[in-house]
């Protein structure tokens, strides 16, 4: 890989490489665009095959938080940590090292628990930086902010679609109940959506059914559910070659990263008129809720949460847009952060957290 080439057409800033000789941590902090503000992205801990993978990872999923902190509306740039080292061996060494690298970049960016970190390791790495979000003491858990983000989500995306958001009636599948699944369940069941649901953890899908009423599906036939909005809510990569033919749903709304194998999957739902809700966008309740915790006299869950709701008006303008350009809604979502970076860069206004 040409390094520099790569980071030239992601549009990177800055790329860091950082070796801790006592506890063997490598890890790299990609900074993506800093223009709306410090770059706010998870520190992820993955066994990647090769250094190339954990640039390349790095890379991609930094740029990613730029749009996806844009598109939720909060002051803040992308970067994403990728620590490259054997996720299971893992001491509280490594970890005070990877904390004291981001404290050296004295506030150039923020981090918080991706995959392969628990919160008792983020805990460990607090005690060498203070650069750290989503705390327990300070905004907690994200999921239930990421559950009502998505359940907005699929509001505005059926009002799009059938000319009206309420899902009474409307038929849901959820892939995944996890903490975000169950939630979205929840709120589902209560305006009297009939739901199907699937998990892997077959527990948890029964614990969902019992609670809301869902039809119990299994995992592999959830995406031949005849529906109106399928909602994945697992793992990424769902949405590929072998599945997307399946889909008998007009909508796909969810929470799960990365949905979409390929970017032709985007074409492919809509060359079959499927309303595809970016995923970065639908799950932006998560960050908005992190964000909170920088406002004056810190975190506040009701204001997050108003904020969270707000997720739906983006996406409403977002589907105009689409069909207004005549391309995907991926790609109408990158054209729409780009232009609100663009904006706030000609006002040379640069958020500057107070800690
Ligand atoms: P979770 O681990 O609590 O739940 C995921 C569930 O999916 C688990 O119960 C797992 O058993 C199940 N699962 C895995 N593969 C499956 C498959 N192929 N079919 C069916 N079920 C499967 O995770 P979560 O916090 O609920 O997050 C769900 C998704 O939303 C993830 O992709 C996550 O990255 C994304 N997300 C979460 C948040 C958050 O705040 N929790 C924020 C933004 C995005």
């Amino acid at each position: 890989m040409d390094i520099f080439q790569a980071m030239a057409e992601y549009g990177h800033e800055q790329l860091i490489f950082n070796y801790d000789k006592a506890s063997g941590l490598r890890m790299i902090v990609a900074l993506h665009d800093t223009t709306l503000g410090p770059g706010l992205g998870g520190m992820r801990n993955w066994h990647y095959a090769s250094e190339e993978e954990a640039v390349a990872d790095a890379l991609r999923l930094s740029r990613g938080m730029t749009y996806k902190n844009a598109f939720a509306g909060i002051d803040f740039g992308g970067s994403k940590c990728v620590i490259f080292n054997d996720p299971d061996v893992k001491s509280d060494l490594l970890l005070r090292a990877a904390g004291r690298f981001v404290e050296m970049l004295g506030g150039r960016i923020y981090t918080g628990e991706d995959v392969g970190l628990s919160p008792d390791d983020i805990e460990v790495m607090a005690q060498s930086t203070r650069y750290l979000v989503g705390r327990p003491h300070k905004s907690g858990d994200p999921s239930k902010a990421a559950a009502l983000g998505t359940y907005v989500s699929i509001r505005a995306s059926l009002e799009h679609v059938f000319g009206q958001g309420d899902p009474k009636g409307r038929r849901i599948a959820i892939q995944g109940a996890g903490n975000v699944g169950s939630e979205l369940a929840r709120r589902l069941a209560e305006d009297g959506a009939t739901l199907f649901v699937c998990d892997v953890r077959p527990e948890r899908a029964e614990r969902v059914a019992a609670a809301t009423g869902a039809t119990l599906v299994t995992p592999a036939a959830i995406y031949d559910v005849a529906c109106d909005v399928f909602s994945p809510c697992a793992l990424g990569l769902t949405i590929n070659q072998d599945t997307v033919h399946r889909l008998q749903a007009r909508i796909v709304c969810g929470s799960a990263n990365n949905q979409l194998a390929a970017a032709e999957m985007a074409e492919e739902l809509r060359r079959r008129n499927i309303l595809y809700a970016p995923d970065f966008i639908v799950n932006g309740g998560g960050i908005v809720n992190i964000a909170d915790e920088f406002e004056d006299g810190g975190y506040d869950h009701e204001r997050a949460f108003a904020r969270v709701e707000r997720i739906g008006d983006r996406l409403r303008q977002l589907f105009q847009r689409a069909e207004a350009e005549d391309v995907t809604t991926e790609i109408a979502a990158e054209h729409m952060a780009e232009d609100h970076i663009k904006a706030l860069a000609q006002q040379q206004r640069h958020f500057v957290p107070r800690r």
